[in-house]
């Protein structure tokens, strides 16, 4: 697969119907109604707020591959890379590739697993409980949902698909963790078992591919074992699960960067997955050579800025995220203060020669709202901390 050629065709036929962050039921149920007849779509149930939640199936071959997304509500870049592959799919099915693909495997997708968090821009359901917490319980209807999905199909692999906060980085000087994955533990002594090897070589094959287009962007999470996350016990039932972070790429708050490096994702572990039977011997050296998941990033540093009463100091600034009248809002928070020699900024500037001319007008306090900085020189653009009406 020549994956520079597969980007090319993603920029310029990624679905136009979905951008942004904020992707509701009322957003992807047109594409549901409207998807080819290679799709079969399916209702599975209902939310706690009575949201439909569907399955979209393609494909005839025996290896059943099963992936879900927006589990946690307000992730939901892989749900529009999941439309983005159906769309390719049913442009590109004359291809030698993928009527292969068809011909090998049977996929199922869950495009929308939290309708409710999804409207409500929140990573919990309408219950407030965290799905990805809920494996044991099974306390929730869409926790119910995703396990009589998974006991019926019985999957040879499973897609964990979810998004990452924009504080997390990786390698030294951190760089931002772009896209993250896990072959999760599927016990507390996170022993390497065959199907976490399993995993740990899709996930191989996926940086390789990535490492050409975000060199040093990619990242590994903490595999500390946690029997309630739907990973950790899909694999102690011994189905390799690949957990996907879409994370930050600088300056794309709507998360439009990391849809498409999910796009290609897709593609290459499906390639992985019909070519993983001429492998005889799985190494994890690859997977534990990608960099570990780091929280040491900041959306904006400010170094060395002069403030009433604390002195010299440095400021962190976090966009706290928030629906208002329908509408996402991003709000810069100040979440720091002190010194940040640790971390980075995917903003930063230092006001080492500066001075402050609103400096009154800001309470310099963990939480505070900090629309506008005022110095006595002008500021680069890049400094704007205006980041609200994002779609
Ligand atoms: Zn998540």
């Amino acid at each position: 697969m020549n994956y520079s050629f597969l980007k090319t065709w993603h920029d310029s036929h990624k679905v136009d119907a979905l951008y942004g962050r904020y992707i509701t039921i009322n957003k992807i149920q047109p594409l549901l109604d409207n998807l080819p007849s290679l799709f079969k779509v399916a209702l599975l149930g209902y939310s706690v707020e009575n949201r439909p939640i569907d399955k979209v199936t393609f494909g005839s071959g025996a290896i059943q591959v099963l992936g879900w997304s927006q589990m946690h509500g307000n992730e939901s870049t892989t749900t529009k890379a999941l439309f983005d592959l159906f769309k390719y799919i049913d442009d590109y099915k004359e291809t030698e590739f993928v009527s292969t693909l068809l011909a090998m495997c049977t996929f199922t997708f869950v495009p929308m697993l939290n309708p409710d968090g999804a409207e409500a821009y929140t990573r919990i359901n309408a219950n407030k409980v965290d799905l990805n917490r809920d494996a044991q319980d099974l306390s929730q209807p869409e926790s119910l949902i995703l396990k009589e999905l998974y006991t019926n199909i019985k999957p040879d692999y499973c897609l964990n698909l979810h998004g990452q906060r924009t504080i997390f980085g990786v390698g030294k000087p951190a760089k931002s963790a772009i896209i993250s994955f896990l072959s999760p533990s599927q016990d507390e002594l996170r022993t390497v078992t065959q199907s976490r090897k399993i995993g740990m070589h899709l996930i191989a094959d996926m940086n390789e591919m990535l490492q050409e287009f975000i060199p040093g962007c990619v990242g590994r999470y903490d595999d500390g074992f946690n029997i309630n996350c739907v990973g950790d016990t899909l694999q102690q039932n011994n189905i390799p699960t690949v957990l996907f972070e879409a994370g930050h790429f600088p300056g794309d708050y709507d998360r439009e960067e990391s849809r498409t490096l999910i796009f290609l994702s897709l593609i290459r572990i499906f390639e992985s997955v019909t070519m993983l039977k001429m492998h005889k011997n799985l190494s994890s050296n690859s997977y534990f050579s990608i960099p570990e998941n780091q929280k040491c990033f900041f959306d904006y540093i400010i170094r060395s800025i002069k403030l009433p009463q604390l002195g010299t100091t440095d400021v962190a600034i976090q966009f706290e995220e928030s629906l208002i009248n329908g509408i996402l809002n991003f709000i810069p928070k100040i979440n720091q203060i002190g010194d940040l020699k640790g971390f980075t900024g995917h903003v930063e500037y230092d006001f080492k020669d500066l001075d402050l001319l609103n400096a009154d007008q800001i309470s310099w306090e963990i939480g505070a709202i900090i629309e506008e900085i005022q110095t006595n020189k002008e500021l680069p653009t890049t400094f704007s901390l205006k980041r609200n009406n994002l779609l």
